[in-house]
């Protein structure tokens, strides 16, 4: 394909970006600021709906972060964006499909499950993956269904991530709190019904390693109806962590100065009880007759340094066991393989130099494919963190196009993917067709005074869009 026409008017460089989460968002906006190249982004998702996590991760009570789906309001008003919904990479179109139309590929489907934990018992009715809790809570279509036993009054949470404390805060909202929020409206019922009184949220290693930011364990001591509190002594710093902390930001030191001042905490008699713990590490969950868990057997840990430097947690020879009827791991997401795309199985990600996916045979760059945001990188980082992972990706992209190193497509012409994914999906879902949701959404959730009611089953959400 001769270079000096490709990203003109008459022949646009060609992008399909596959997962409309921040990652594919952000992406689409850093190849719209190539203002020298006519550049076209089809941004494909599986689900209906886009913005991935923004979605169906982020917490319902922090409407706040959701409302940076404005920004990716004002990519997607770019003539030259297209969204194609319900259209899932592997089930509608492949990615040898995709090479006969695009000459580029971003793949950025995030993280879509969890990291097991691996002990004995960890399979037992009552435990789950918190990922699974937080897309019920959030109406994602896939976990709708999902059966969580908030009869049960102790409930541990493990993992001292912000996803542990996103699901601790939501078992811990009262109702009231709970409706001012978008989570979807059978987590509401069935959360307004709970038994839940305790939740613990357990930590393998000291305060000073907590994975949570401030804002997130400041937020916990300022709930409605539930004291939060943590064991004095666990509260306290070792001296490889004081000594650690010497060169710390900010940030870091106003989350141990919280952790601290929650250890002063007394319970005032609220209704619910969220005790934050450190240095333990669940061994095994123990069920009853019935194989529901019933207690969680804890060892007590103590810091070490590695060679390296970083201090990790080991085992003492002290335990101790604790009753809970329900159980969340959340010790991180993990990605998914893509059919027909390389996949790093041990990592969890898609191997990459720079977001350029490499061959895992010649560990070169594969012809026109990229990756960014999870799916790239792993799951770490907050929503901005996609946007200058998205520039490199695109970067090099760019210098890639430049090149002349670019697909060779068959069938470049917008109009001709769109009939293959409309002959292949009939109910492809476009962004006007969300924008149709998202009005649906919002005044639903208008007449209850709340944000939004969703739509949480794909069926749903194409009858009202008369699909
Ligand atoms: P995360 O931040 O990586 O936290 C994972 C937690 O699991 C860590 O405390 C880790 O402890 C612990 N863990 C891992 N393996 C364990 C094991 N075998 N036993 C016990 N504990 C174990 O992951 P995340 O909470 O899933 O969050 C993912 C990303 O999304 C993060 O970057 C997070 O900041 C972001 N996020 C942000 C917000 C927000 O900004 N409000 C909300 C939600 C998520 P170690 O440190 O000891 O490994």
């Amino acid at each position: 394909m001769p270079m000096s026409s490709l990203g003109s008017a008459a022949q646009p460089l060609r992008v399909a970006i596959i997962g409309a989460g921040p990652a594919g968002f952000y992406a689409a906006e850093r190849l719209f600021k190539e203002t020298d190249l006519v550049i076209e982004v089809d941004l494909f998702d599986r689900l209906p709906t886009p913005f991935g996590l923004v979605r169906n991760g982020v917490a319902p009570d922090h409407q706040k972060i959701k409302s940076v789906t404005a920004a990716f309001d004002r990519i997607a008003a770019n003539p030259r964006f297209r969204f194609f919904g319900n259209v899932e990479l592997g089930r509608d179109i492949s990615v040898d499909d995709l090479k006969n139309y695009y000459h580029q590929i971003i793949y950025s489907t995030g993280a879509q499950t969890d990291r097991p934990l691996d002990i004995p018992g960890d399979d037992l009715i009552g435990s789950h993956p918190a990922t699974e809790f937080v897309a019920w809570y959030n109406g994602h279509p896939d976990y709708r269904d999902c059966v969580f036993d908030l009869s049960q009054e102790s409930v541990a949470v493990i993992g001292v991530g912000n996803v542990a404390i996103d699901v601790a805060r939501i078992l811990c909202r009262t109702p009231d709190e709970l409706m001012k929020t978008d989570i979807a409206d059978y987590a509401l019922e069935q959360l307004r019904e709970s038994r839940v009184r305790e939740v613990h949220i357990l930590g393998r290693r000291g305060p000073a390693q907590a994975a949570f930011s401030a804002p997130e364990v400041k937020e916990l001591g300022e709930l409605a109806d539930c004291d939060t509190t943590v064991p004095p002594e666990e509260a306290e710093l070792d001296p490889l962590s004081q000594a650690s902390l010497a060169g710390a930001d900010r940030a870091e030191l106003r989350k141990v100065e919280i952790i601290q001042e929650l250890s002063h905490h007394k319970p005032t008699g609220k209704a619910k009880q969220l005790i934050l713990r450190f240095l333990v590490s669940p061994v095994e969950l123990i069920g009853d007759e019935n194989g529901h868990v019933k207690q969680m057997r804890l060892v007590h840990n103590v810091l070490y340094a590695t060679d390296a430097g970083s201090l990790r947690s080991k085992p003492t020879d002290q335990f101790e066991t604790l009753d809970v009827g329900l159980v969340f791991r959340s010790i991180g997401y993990r990605g998914v393989p893509l059919p027909g795309v390389p996949f790093n199985d041990s990592w969890g990600v898609i191997p990459n130099a720079g977001g350029r996916v490499l061959d895992p045979a010649t560990h070169e760059p594969l012809l026109g494919q990229y990756t960014t945001g999870w799916i790239k990188r792993g799951p770490t980082g907050v929503i901005g963190t996609n946007k200058p992972d998205a520039a490199e990706t695109v970067d090099n992209m760019i210098a890639d196009a430049r090149a002349g190193r670019v697909l060779s497509p068959t069938q470049p012409a917008a109009a001709a993917v769109e009939a293959l994914v409309r002959d292949r999906q009939p109910e492809v879902v476009t962004f006007a067709d969300w924008q149709r949701l998202n009005t649906l959404e919002l005044s639903r959730g208008k007449e209850q005074g709340r944000p939004r009611v969703k739509f949480t089953s794909v069926a749903d959400m194409l009858a009202a869009l008369g699909k």
